[in-house]
């Protein structure tokens, strides 16, 4: 069972679990990427992925459109200048 250590950064924003070595789940924790896993309350112990957070999935979404608004519904362009809301072509 390979954990992830305290001090060391977590690569993704989401909730992981504090668990003993031998896998056991004992709390969840939330992290921020970049963040760095808190003391477990014994040696040994260390964390799991669980789950991302909803603020992952919200970010990505807003990757697929040009940053653009529509002129004529204020909804996203897509890279080529049509709307993703409308279809209309801006
Ligand atoms: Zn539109």
């Amino acid at each position: 069972m390979k954990l992830l250590r305290p001090g060391q950064k977590a690569l993704r924003s989401g909730q992981y679990a504090m668990c003993d070595p031998s896998g056991g789940k004992i709390k969840e924790v939330t992290l921020t990427k970049g963040e760095p896993f808190p003391r477990t309350e014994k040696p040994g112990q260390g964390y799991q992925w669980v789950d991302a957070t909803l603020d992952e999935s919200v970010e990505l979404d807003d990757d697929i459109g040009s940053g653009m608004d529509c002129m004529f519904c204020g909804g996203g362009l897509s890279m080529d200048g049509s709307c993703l809301k409308c279809g209309k072509q801006n």
